[in-house]
């Protein structure tokens, strides 16, 4: 003891599980393990690193001279500063709250932490526990209320014993240390403080009560999400079971060793009650004490349920920067999918704009104003002769509703080509040419004035490969008697990131204005630099539209969209009846649309979207995994199409989001059969970020 640590004194045996400890001189803890060197080591820089975040003392004990010293047979010694405080067992009164409280602050120090000796199979790990627990109520509680959400939950290193003995207790009742590092593990956050909660149910009381006074004080400190809420009383009652089933099986095995049993008897008498709560009831109030239910439930009785949430666990997003989110918890979020913030999201030089033009003028297009002409002309000057005359709304749904009926007014036409999946909009006129909403959940099928021409998907469609343009123009060909418009995206999104190949617009399009039928381009999702290799989709394709839609990047989430056409047809459109849009083209919208397009310019974003996007997708295609059947885009437009036996599979698209979503990386699956991975972020997306968005897909399709 003098040798290794300085330290004399009798030795007094302290109870344990698996170690031996031993209190030296009143002050120190001698413990010997029978761990391995490498599980010590990692719990020795863990204690350090708890140490030196301040919780030195305070919660944890500190080590004191050498770190492990080696005894004769074997096992390794090493010295704890003893921390002063009644066992929590033996303090009926003491508070609930201060066991969440100290044990998030752990976790909160903890959090992003990684020790590789601790990512191991370990028989406390409560994600083994329905191995081992038989208990037939608590197996169906786990399979309804834990199982569905597992996917869910975060990883993080935690400390795995919050119980009642290794929890101590100081004179004002409260909570002052937390020992025994010896159970850590790398598994789920939520499993600790439901843990500590688990044996906090020892303290009398209504068991869900005490649940919620833990949790509650834990989630101030060290937020949990709402699914970790969902699941954290059903986990309690799981880790009771848990420790009954493995008491068993130690018991028979060791029946001298009295610690073991140590926590049975009041587990058997408050399990039954635990149990019998109403999971549903559990998860409720546990959201309401929480606060985390507020917003979700205000949601539900104020806005139309035909609002979808993304998300098993949805998100609350409350600020955003660059290509990244913030949750109400700080937590930063990867954007690989809100294609809207295309110069970044809280771009400071397009807030600037709008604020100065809000600050000083906000009318309509009644009245003469610089910005509107101004902004009119940057645009036109990005596009190819003869789309030279602008009209503004404020949405993509209204920019093709207009385009639709300019198209029947200059054509005195009705009919519509659109292409099989494809989105345009969620007005009446954009959901009757949407057969991703017509044949959808809902929808009421094809009108019978819209024509609808196969998918041009080389990959999966009628027609495969590189060549296969020209036979898919056929398609649109045989369909074409008298139409008004032929409307399609250049780069297909909602249908699931689809590239025509070469050569399917002009011929389609060729045969659309061969019988007078206009061509509109829906750009809402892939202008704006956003294909790298050219500002527009349809400069991939070497066509010219006669009518442009443009929306969402346009004003970096400002809600602005346009219209634009050649001169001819504007002329023939204005027929006397007036087009007003009431805010379309004010000039705050305008003066926002010239911010992002100098944003663009400036720091180079479509030259960005083309390295980046070129990287990320030879990542995305070194990925070895059977499930990835293609990966394609163009830019950062791209997309992964998953598989399973040559089959479309949806289930494994659903995972992977949810899974990169509790990563803290966003995308999203769409497409006819949901089993294509959507990649389409803000254009200031990096390598760094598109290196972390590749491993991370890799390890999820692992
Ligand atoms: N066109 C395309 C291709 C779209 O993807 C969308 C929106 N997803 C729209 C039009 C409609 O745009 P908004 O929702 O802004 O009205």
């Amino acid at each position: 003891m003098i040798e290794h640590w300085g330290l004399r004194g009798e030795l007094r045996r302290l109870p344990g599980e698996r170690d031996e400890n031993y209190l030296v001189d009143g002050r120190h803890v001698l413990k010997i393990s029978r761990d391995s060197r490498a599980l010590l080591e990692a719990q020795t820089r863990v204690l350090d690193r708890l140490a030196s975040t301040g919780l030195t003392q305070e919660v944890v004990a500190t080590l004191r001279g050498e770190r492990l010293v080696e005894c004769e047979d074997g096992r390794l010694a090493r010295v704890l500063t003893y921390l002063p405080g009644q066992p929590f067992a033996d303090v009926p009164t003491a508070s609930l709250r201060s066991v969440g409280a100290a044990l998030a602050r752990i976790d909160a120090a903890l959090d992003g932490y990684d020790e590789p000796a601790f990512r191991r199979d370990f028989y406390w790990d409560l994600e083994r526990a329905p191995t081992v627990v038989t208990e037939p109520r608590m197996l169906a509680v786990y399979a309804a209320e834990v199982a569905p959400r597992l996917d869910g939950l975060r990883r993080g290193l935690i400390h795995g014993d919050a119980n009642e003995h290794n929890l101590l207790v100081g004179p004002d009742e409260r909570v002052t240390g937390v020992l025994d590092f010896g159970d850590m593990v790398w598994s789920r956050v939520v499993y600790d403080p439901a843990i500590a909660a688990a044996y906090a149910m020892r303290m009398a009381g209504d068991p869900l009560d005490v649940v919620i006074e833990v949790i509650a004080a834990y989630h101030e400190r060290f937020p949990l999400s709402e699914d970790e809420l969902a699941v954290v009383y059903p986990l309690a009652c799981l880790r009771l079971c848990h420790s009954a089933a493995v008491a068993a099986i130690q018991q028979a095995r060791d029946p001298s060793n009295a610690y073991l049993g140590v926590s049975q008897e009041w587990i058997r008498r408050v399990l039954p009650v635990a149990l019998a709560v109403d999971p549903a009831a559990a998860r409720e109030r546990l959201h309401a004490a929480c606060g985390k239910a507020d917003t979700l439930h205000r949601r539900r009785v104020l806005i139309a349920p035909s609002l979808s949430l993304s998300y098993a666990d949805p998100l609350k997003i409350v600020r955003g920067e660059g290509a990244y989110l913030f949750d109400e918890a700080g937590r930063r979020y990867l954007d690989c999918v809100n294609n809207v913030a295309h110069v970044g999201h809280g771009n400071p030089r397009v807030l600037a704009a709008l604020a100065e033009q809000a600050a000083v003028l906000n009318t309509n297009t009644r009245y003469l104003h610089d910005t509107l002409v101004d902004y009119a002309q940057a645009l036109v000057e990005r596009l190819p002769e003869p789309l030279c005359v602008c009209l503004f709304m404020c949405s993509g749904s209204e920019a093709n509703d207009l385009a639709l009926r300019i198209a029947r007014t200059v054509t005195g036409r009705r009919e519509v080509i659109v292409l099989e999946g494809a989105y345009h909009g969620n007005t009446q006129a954009g959901i009757d040419v949407s057969p991703y909403k017509y044949r959808g959940r809902g929808g009421a099928g094809r009108p019978d004035w819209v024509r609808e021409a196969p998918m041009p998907d080389p990959y999966r469609g009628r027609f495969r490969g590189p060549d296969s343009g020209p036979a898919y123009a056929r398609e649109v060909e045989r369909l074409v008697a008298s139409p008004a418009a032929f409307i399609c995206e250049p780069l297909m999104s909602c249908a699931g990131q689809i590239e025509p190949p070469p050569g399917f617009l002009p011929s389609a399009f060729a045969a659309v204005r061969t019988v007078g039928g206009l061509c509109i381009a829906d750009e809402v999702q892939v202008g704006f630099g956003r294909v790298g290799d050219a500002f527009w989709g349809f400069e991939t394709q070497g066509v010219v539209p006669d009518i442009v839609t443009l929306g969402k990047p346009i004003g970096n989430g400002h809600p602005m969209a346009a219209v634009i056409t050649t001169r001819e047809i504007a002329d023939a459109f204005a027929n006397g009846m007036e087009y007003m849009s009431t805010f379309g083209g004010n000039p705050v919208s305008c003066a926002v649309g010239l911010a992002v397009l100098r944003e663009l310019d400036e720091r180079a974003l479509q030259e960005n979207a083309r390295i980046v996007g070129a990287h990320l997708l030879a990542g995305l295609r070194a990925i070895e995994s059977p499930f990835v059947g293609d990966a394609r885009g163009r830019g950062l437009f791209v997309g992964v199409e998953l598989m399973r036996d040559g089959a479309p599979a949806p289930d494994v698209a659903d995972r992977v989001v949810n899974r990169l979503r509790s990563e803290g990386v966003l995308i999203s699956a769409d497409g006819p059969d949901g089993n294509v991975i959507k990649i389409k972020p803000p254009l200031v997306f990096s390598r760094e970020n598109a290196d972390e968005l590749v491993e991370r897909l890799r390890a999820a399709l692992e």
